[in-house]
């Protein structure tokens, strides 16, 4: 069932909002007629659709005609209204990516874990790169994300994760001559001096970058459109894909049809809809890929937090949220999942929900909150400081926690990738580097971490062993 045309009206988030001058893209394409055949068409103009085509368009690439279409605006979904963090994970992922499908991890071993360890760093240096080559004016910053525990469960965890990285490290054949640019502090008493964070008890700081994420990938999408070859048309919702002589015809309605020789589902949480029900439910793909929604809020701080007593960058706080320090507005956070389901008890409140149009009113109380209740002397807000804008966005979840990237199983020329579980700026800007290469090539880039490969073992593995996202309905 297509979900697009959408019958609501999404939310609009501080990035979209701040991003409406005569340099954004709305509207591009809107009413142009649509080619009727290219070599290859991108679906969906977020982060994956927009970074593809900036690679695909890149001199020495072999020439394609690439056109990109999206159901709405670029940037319209999660991301126009994430969080702004490209924040590569760091020695966390000894935890929960090699921790076992049936206990909700993502089943890797520890070398997979590294892999994607020092691929998500490199994410962060490939978009630090490409800002700087294309001098992109985005509000990019590189520092370090401070994660803050503040329970001793989570100390523990951080030290424990920290040891198994140690030796996973001194084991890698592949990884061992890396060094991870990280340190810790396990000193409550300074952990919340440092932080500001009351109740902190340890802390680690790691690489980290951020962007104005609107700004960034309408600035990666004017790149792409310097190329004569390429072209992107919004407001045209694909309804179906089908195979045609070897290729794809992708049927956008009343817009038109596009015969293709490859086609990208860059689509995240809306990715099942593409396929027909069937064949979603035979290979697992529907039950791999979960939407969720999350919020995210805009709070202009009291001047006790602004000039030199600001947040130095971006946080990640136990049971709190994600939050950046933005160069001018003040600070855009928003609750971890496990903050939403330790705080309010239900994983109903986030999976499986696809409209972006609401927020819900306990979310926006705990933005409202939390920055006032939780850092150390933030002091009283005038009228105009505090929650300044709320909204919500769908992510994607994929149950074994990685990515599914690459040529879907039995569809030739159909690419995939999607399923970021809410982390995609670190990833894919790198992912969609080696997804270019692959698609001109046909040769899998080997820079790709092997286990984001998309193939059916993989679907049936998780299929036969993750847990349930949802608990069984309750029987009345
Ligand atoms: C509240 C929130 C906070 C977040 N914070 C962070 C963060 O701080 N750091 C981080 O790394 N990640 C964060 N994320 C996740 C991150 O934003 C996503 O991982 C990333 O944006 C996914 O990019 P995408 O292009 O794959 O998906 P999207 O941005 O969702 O783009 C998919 C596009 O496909 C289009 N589409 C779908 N179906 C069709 C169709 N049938 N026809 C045509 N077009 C279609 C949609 O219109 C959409 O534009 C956050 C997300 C949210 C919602």
């Amino acid at each position: 069932m297509p979900v697009f045309p959408q019958n609501y009206t999404s939310t609009v988030s501080h990035w979209q909002a701040t991003n409406r001058g005569p340099g954004s893209l709305w509207d591009h394409g809107r009413t142009d007629v649509l080619p009727s055949d290219a070599d290859i068409v991108i679906v969906g103009a977020g982060a994956t659709g927009v970074s593809l085509a900036y690679h695909l368009t890149r001199p020495g690439m072999e020439k394609r005609r690439v056109v990109l279409l999206d159901a709405k605006d670029v940037a319209s979904c999660a991301s126009g209204r994430n969080g702004g963090h490209i924040g590569p994970a760091s020695w966390e992922v000894m935890g929960h990516l090699t921790k076992p499908l049936s206990h909700g991890g993502g089943g890797v071993s520890e070398e997979d874990a590294l892999d994607v360890l020092f691929f998500e760093q490199e994410t962060l240096d490939l978009c630090e790169l490409i800002v700087m080559r294309e001098r992109l004016d985005v509000d990019f910053w590189r520092g370090y994300r401070l994660v803050v525990s503040t329970t001793p469960e989570g100390v523990e965890e951080s030290k424990r994760t920290l040891d198994a990285y140690h030796r996973a490290i001194k084991r890698s054949a592949k990884h061992g001559d890396k060094r991870l640019d990280a340190s810790a502090l396990f000193d409550a008493g300074e952990a919340e001096r440092v932080s500001r964070v009351k109740g902190a008890l340890g802390m680690k700081w790691t690489p980290s970058g951020s962007w104005h994420p609107h700004r960034g990938i309408t600035a990666l999408l004017k790149k792409a459109l310097e190329n004569k070859d390429m072209s992107f048309y919004s407001w045209a919702p694909v309804a179906s894909l089908k195979e045609y002589r070897g290729g794809w015809t992708v049927d956008c309605g009343d817009r038109g049809v596009i015969r293709t020789k490859q086609v990208v589902l860059a689509t995240n949480g809306y990715t099942r809809h593409l396929f027909p029900d069937d064949f979603a439910a035979n290979t697992g793909i529907a039950a791999h890929l979960t939407p969720y929604r999350g919020h995210a809020g805009l709070v202009v701080p009291p001047t006790t937090y602004a000039g030199d007593k600001s947040l130095k960058g971006q946080y990640g706080i136990e049971n709190g949220p994600y939050l950046i320090q933005t160069p001018y507005a003040g600070i855009v956070l928003g609750p971890f999942n496990a903050t939403v389901v330790n705080t309010f008890g239900s994983p109903r409140d986030l999976y499986g929900i696809d409209d972006d149009s609401v927020v819900v009113p306990k979310f926006r109380e705990w933005l409202a909150n939390y920055c006032r209740d939780n850092y150390v002397d933030w002091g009283p807000e005038s009228e105009g400081e505090g929650l300044a804008r709320a909204w919500s966005g769908i992510m994607c979840h994929s149950v074994d926690m990685r990515p599914l990237v690459g040529e879907v199983p039995g569809k030739t020329g159909m690419f995939i990738s999607a399923g970021y579980n809410g982390h995609g700026m670190a990833t894919i800007v790198n992912i969609t580097r080696c997804l270019a290469q692959h698609l001109v090539t046909g040769v899998r880039d080997h820079r790709l971490p092997r286990c984001f490969d998309i193939s059916q073992e993989r679907l049936d593995r998780a299929a036969a062993e993750c847990l349930p996202l949802l608990p069984p309905e309750p029987k009345l």
